[in-house]
């Protein structure tokens, strides 16, 4: 197994991920948050927007993309129009649900971290647009956010000396409106479709004016950032791959759950220290989906050497994602385990664009008769071709996210697909058989 020295508890910035201890102000105030608030909105955005560049932080929604890099795209000067902040906590990626429990567990360190990513950005509004189906979170943030402006921490004229408001807004529940500007259009009111980049949120976000938009932890994350410095978050993980994340485990593991580590934790380590191994064993982990639904598979062979972060998983032509893996034991049909997730990228296209539109059924459609072994041999290059048709061709990562698993079950198990269209035509010739016998 590989060397790893793990994340002591004095480093760890959710320290009621499991939601043990007070949810509230009182416990939030007694585990650091809210502390030296005032003296971080103090200083000027720029100052902010360098230490959150210097720590190394990327988007933790799974773009990961450079989080202080994307605050300085927002004008640099307040105007007519206002600048606002958007918080995606979307979370509908299947197998995703790390940023539910900090919804729900520590949601002022999620505020707090808005109140300073708007002074960084200039924005005196942060709206935080929350997936449908998260009904316990949002009521559990909407009290959060009640203490925060009862105690005048958040709102005008608050104790921070930077004005600023919170507020919650939900999606109807598509996968779709996680995706940023199919999210603005839907905060709007509006049918939330994807739409083509530029113009860019900075630029013309919500109702037209400058928007940054982010992820829940990476927001909730950017207060114990500035209070403990951006060295020390940038002392964690491998470069261009630093800091603390949360990574959560599905499937077929003995103690499934979601927990903080330092990035460049290896997947083994996760597995079996923190839960607590696949069941039955290392040796019957048939596949690993390492970052949400829509990353491609690994083997067991890349899963005992692969470490938890970005570059890494690019090298096995995968991705980190959201870091929330779901694990597969050998009892799994891996084939009929990929058709389904092909029918949830077809049912959630919003239909805008024809490769994704059409591309998603038809490929869902195949998988289907090879899931069954019903499928001629000729349709897999045929549908791996269709597959690299949809990549990279529509108006959003849709298109991708439905290609990405189709590749991946292709790339290290085609054998079982072919074994099983030839176990079909076997039967289907030794059923022909029998009837022209009985006959
Ligand atoms: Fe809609 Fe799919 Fe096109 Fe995205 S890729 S805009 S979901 S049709």
């Amino acid at each position: 197994m590989l060397e790893f020295l793990m994340l002591e508890d004095r480093d760890r910035i959710f320290l009621n991920l499991h939601g043990q201890r007070d949810w509230g102000l009182e416990g939030a105030r007694r585990r650091g948050a809210w502390n030296g608030t005032a003296d971080i909105v103090a200083q000027e955005p720029e100052w902010i927007c360098d230490q959150i560049k210097a720590s190394g932080l990327r988007g933790r929604g799974g773009g990961g993309f450079g989080t202080g890099l994307k605050w300085t795209f927002m004008p640099k000067q307040e105007s007519a129009r206002p600048h606002y902040l958007v918080v995606n906590a979307d979370e509908s990626e299947p197998g995703a649900c790390k940023d539910r429990e900090i919804l729900r567990n520590d949601p002022h360190l999620l505020i707090e971290g808005c109140l300073i990513a708007a002074r960084a950005i200039r924005a005196h509004t942060a709206y935080i647009y929350i997936r449908g189906e998260y009904v316990h979170e949002r009521e559990r943030l909407l009290a959060a956010i009640q203490q925060a402006y009862d105690a005048k921490l958040i709102g005008k004229g608050n104790v921070h000396g930077w004005d600023c408001d919170v507020r919650v807004t939900h999606g109807g529940g598509a996968y779709i409106c996680g995706d940023e500007t199919a999210l603005m259009e839907s905060f709007e009111g509006k049918k939330g479709q994807p739409r083509l980049k530029p113009p860019f949120p900075a630029g013309a976000g919500i109702y037209g004016c400058p928007t940054t938009i982010n992820n829940v932890e990476s927001i909730a994350v950017v207060g114990t950032i500035l209070r403990r410095g951006a060295d020390w978050f940038s002392s964690f993980g491998r470069p261009n791959n630093a800091g603390t994340k949360l990574f959560a485990g599905s499937g077929h593991l003995n103690r499934p759950g979601v927990v903080e580590e330092a990035m460049g934790v290896p997947m083994r380590t996760l597995i079996d220290h923190y839960f607590g191994g696949v069941r039955g064993g290392w040796g019957n982990l048939k596949a690993i989906i390492p970052g949400g639904a829509s990353t491609a598979m690994i083997t067991p062979e890349i899963a005992e050497t692969v470490v938890m972060d970005f570059d890494a998983f690019r090298e096995h032509k995968s991705l980190l994602g959201t870091g929330t893996m779901i694990v597969f034991d050998k009892s799994t049909d891996l084939v009929k385990a990929i058709a389904r997730i092909s029918y949830f990228f077809k049912h959630e296209s919003c239909g805008q664009c024809t490769p994704c539109r059409e591309g998603t059924g038809w490929m869902w459609r195949v998988m289907e008769r090879m899931a069954t072994g019903e499928a001629e041999m000729a349709e897999i290059d045929m549908l791996l071709d269709v597959a690299s048709q949809v990549e990279g061709h529509t108006i959003c990562g849709l298109g991708d996210a439905a290609a990405w698993p189709i590749q991946g079950l292709f790339r290290h198990f085609r054998h079982e697909v072919e074994d099983r269209i030839t176990q079909y035509r076997a039967h289907r010739g030794v059923y022909a058989s029998a009837l022209m016998a009985a006959e």
